[in-house]
């Protein structure tokens, strides 16, 4: 039985008051659910420069905390990077990696090379990565999307042993959905997702199972039960609808409803 995970990228949003605000939203919101707010398991991850008062405000609460990034050397001349043991020091359990604005739109940064590093760096240092995969609306078009998939997460766990499924979890962000308003379809979610553990099963035998695959790409209060409620699709990875309280705390609800 796959526990689900929501899961907020804040991106590069929101100043240190407004992140405090958010997470008194937040844990007042699921305190109001009660014991049934444990069946979903809630992540927060910030922008790296809060990720120490962020730990604070949400201590003693479910709330768990994530990085955006991380380097995969452990120490170095690697002017402005942070190191897994940085991030573990935190506090933080996750890390998402992978991600398409760092992948197509900042640069062109990274590359599934260094993906794979910073996989192996972050289950080195005790952490989860959440390992991101899409194709893009060109990709798709072309009906690529299949291959797409198999070729970003195998890249990204080349050398990656899988004994367990807490060593990771894989979010399914087409590219086309994140931050355009458009969803992927119910359909479509379970189509990449079905496929994304079937490759995974390759890798990892029957620890796939146990695998969380995250859908990611405007999901919202008023879409995500339907997404939710397919079989393959075991949370989400939510960016602008994880910047107010009300959005991802109805999110929350619908993933517990589905
Ligand atoms: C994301 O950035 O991972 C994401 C899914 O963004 P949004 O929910 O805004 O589409």
């Amino acid at each position: 039985m796959r526990r689900p995970l929501v899961a907020g990228n804040w991106k590069m949003n929101l100043d240190l008051a407004q992140a405090r605000e958010l997470v008194k939203g937040l844990r007042d919101g699921l305190a109001a659910l009660g014991p049934d707010a444990r069946k979903v398991e809630v992540a927060i991850c910030p922008p790296a420069i809060y990720l120490f008062p962020v730990a604070k405000y949400a201590d003693g609460s479910e709330i768990k905390l994530g990085a955006q990034n991380l380097y995969y050397e452990p120490k170095g001349a690697f002017t402005g990077e942070l190191s897994a043991a940085m991030v573990a020091e935190t506090g933080a359990r996750y890390v998402i990696l992978g991600h398409s604005e760092r992948r197509h739109t900042i640069g062109h940064l990274e590359d599934d090379r260094m993906i794979n590093r910073k996989v192996k760096a972050t289950i080195a240092a005790g952490m989860t990565p959440i390992l991101c995969v899409g194709e893009t609306l060109a990709e798709r078009e072309a009906e690529q999307t299949l291959d797409v998939l198999t070729f970003q997460l195998t890249a990204g766990l080349v050398g990656v042993g899988l004994e367990s499924a807490d060593k990771l979890v894989v979010a399914y962000e087409p590219v086309w959905a994140i931050g355009t308003g458009r969803n992927a379809t119910p359909k479509q979610a379970q189509q990449a997702h079905a496929h994304l553990r079937g490759q995974l099963r390759e890798v990892a035998g029957n620890v796939a199972d146990e695998v969380r695959i995250l859908y990611g790409g405007s999901m919202k209060p008023d879409n995500a039960g339907e997404l939710m409620s397919r079989p393959d699709v075991d949370g989400g990875l939510i960016g602008g609808a994880s910047l107010k309280a009300d959005a991802f705390l109805g999110i929350i609800k619908a993933t517990l409803m589905s």
